[in-house]
């Protein structure tokens, strides 16, 4: 079949190269370049996220811990291991014993593909890398162990392969609308498929309404901020924030600090920009850990992307970040999904498009 793939993020170029590899004819089509929104504004993580264990979602957490061993082997160059403390305070939200258990069942959950178990230790013998915490209130941290990965350079190795098997990649060329029987226009050309994927992220909701195809799905669209600062750090930190009970990032960053990330709503009208108050929020929450403060001076750098979360009607911290692929006519739509569990998005793409020529409308999870 012939298939047309919109959106060139990490979803859309797994998606297409599952495609290729059931032996269809793909076309992707990215309105700017490859990696050039949500995909390369992540926190860089491959892991199964830790905090989705406390929303009770372990298909997610398994997933991800699995994946992340998937992309570490596939591209050793452009990932690696890294070890993350989980500080412990008298003032925490979580006691040691929920955080032991959330850690042991993260070890559990990754099995053969463990990057390294989870270890305790106490406040006097803290190794040094993680000596910079403040000592007020401190009883010790947990270590444990995920990944990192160049978000830009890993989905342009993934597309680099893609397109080696077969997969045609349009750049800087905007799909503006999409029809239900496979037709698909550009700012130039006007195109027919079998089947086109809508893959483009934030932007996939809006596509369908731009289109007139109707949609059961609602994206809740949730800023999230980094910042880069000009200060090296050895270990990656996991701040439980007493405030709010969310968890902030510390983690080396090419001879540098990268701190995030934050959660704020927004609209796909606004500029996606890291804003004074997320800066701040930031600051405080690095702030409040470590013992040496960072100034605004310090800051070289901030970047954001929205995440494209399925809407479920929660607080943005609660809300699920699993995909929904829902199909309509000759049109498949993803919404959701995360970086590190890209290439079995594809895969489910992939299984989605095999049975779509059986015409109709059906919302997959
Ligand atoms: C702040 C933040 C931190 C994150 N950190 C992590 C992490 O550490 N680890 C992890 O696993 N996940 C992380 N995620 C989640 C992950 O980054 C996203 O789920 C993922 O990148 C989404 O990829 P996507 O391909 O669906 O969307 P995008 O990367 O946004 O790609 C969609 C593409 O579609 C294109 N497009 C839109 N409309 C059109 C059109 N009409 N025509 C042509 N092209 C179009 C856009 O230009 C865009 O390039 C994070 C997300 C955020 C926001």
């Amino acid at each position: 079949m012939r298939v047309a793939v919109v959106g060139g993020g990490i979803n859309g170029v797994m998606s297409a190269w599952a495609l290729r590899g059931r032996g269809h004819d793909v076309a992707l089509f990215e309105r700017g370049a490859l990696m050039g929104a949500t995909s390369g504004a992540s926190s860089k993580l491959l892991h199964g996220g830790l905090r989705y264990l406390e929303q009770g979602d372990v298909r997610q957490v398994y997933e991800g811990l699995h994946e992340r061993r998937w992309w570490m082997q596939r591209a050793p160059e452009l990932t690696r291991r890294v070890e993350l403390f989980l500080p412990l305070y008298s003032h925490a939200p979580h006691g040691r014993l929920a955080l032991a258990a959330g850690l042991t069942a993260y070890d559990l959950l990754s099995g053969r593909t463990t990057l390294g178990r989870h270890r305790w230790w106490s406040r006097q013998n803290l190794p040094t890398r993680a000596s910079e915490l403040k000592c007020d209130g401190l009883r010790g941290a947990f270590s444990y162990w995920d990944a990192q990965m160049d978000d830009s350079a890993l989905g342009r190795w993934a597309a680099d392969r893609a397109c080696d098997d077969g997969v045609v990649i349009h750049e800087n060329t905007d799909v503006t609308h999409i029809a239900r029987d496979g037709e698909l226009r550009t700012t130039h050309d006007a195109l027919r498929f079998d089947v086109i994927v809508n893959v483009a992220g934030p932007w996939a909701r809006a596509l369908l309404d731009a289109s007139e195809i109707p949609s059961h799905t609602q994206l809740d669209l949730v800023r999230g901020s980094h910042l880069i600062v000009n200060r090296p750090t050895e270990a990656g930190f996991a701040l439980n924030l007493p405030s709010d009970g969310r968890l902030v990032f510390v983690l080396p960053h090419h001879g540098r600090t990268l701190l995030g990330t934050t959660e704020v709503r927004q609209t796909l009208d606004e500029p996606i920009v890291c804003s004074v108050a997320e800066r701040e929020y930031l600051l405080d929450a690095y702030n409040n850990f470590f013992e040496n403060p960072i100034r605004d001076t310090d800051i070289e750098t901030t970047f954001a992307g929205v995440r494209p979360l399925v809407d479920t009607g929660k607080s943005a911290h609660a809300q699920r970040h699993g995909e929904t692929i829902e199909v309509e006519g000759s049109v498949v739509s993803v919404f959701g999904g995360k970086w590190t569990t890209s290439r079995l998005l594809g895969e489910r793409v992939a299984d989605a498009v095999g049975k779509c020529t059986r015409r109709g409308t059906s919302r997959l999870n």
